[in-house]
């Protein structure tokens, strides 16, 4: 799908601060997305739902979810890490290409969006990303 935000990104078409990437799943960050400062995971082919997922990509996006999850604890402590992912039109996505959230917490934040901040700069995005996968590549 050409027009798909997240298949250009798996493409390198739309630049975003990648944190992980192999050949099933990818994480990162991106300014432009409705979120900014979530880390996303997504499959690297367009499969619009969970239901569509089969076994190999299920196994390799819950793998990329918590090693990120990981890295994002050693290299932030936040005080907490939400993880959810929702699917279709009904459940307000905007993108249809199978996708999780990973939003950490800090006890200071308001209940919604604290981390980094609710419209991080995309240097902000960069350093961020750069802190995770350090934190990613020491295993
Ligand atoms: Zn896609």
């Amino acid at each position: 799908m050409g027009s798909c935000v997240f298949c250009r990104i798996v493409a390198g078409e739309i630049p975003a601060a990648v944190v992980y990437q192999d050949a099933l799943s990818i994480a990162f960050m991106d300014a432009g997305q409705v979120n900014p400062g979530h880390v996303l995971v997504a499959a690297t082919a367009h499969v619009e739902n969970l239901y569509d997922l089969d076994d190999a990509q299920a196994s390799a996006l819950l793998r990329c979810a918590v090693h990120v999850a990981r890295a994002i604890r050693a290299a932030f402590q936040p005080a907490g890490l939400s993880v959810y992912q929702a699917n279709g039109k009904a459940a307000w996505q905007t993108v249809f290409h199978y996708h999780m959230h990973l939003l950490p917490r800090h006890q200071s934040d308001g209940v919604t969006l604290g981390w980094p901040a609710k419209n991080p700069p995309r240097e902000t995005l960069a350093e961020y990303a750069g802190a995770i996968r350090r934190e990613l590549a020491k295993g």
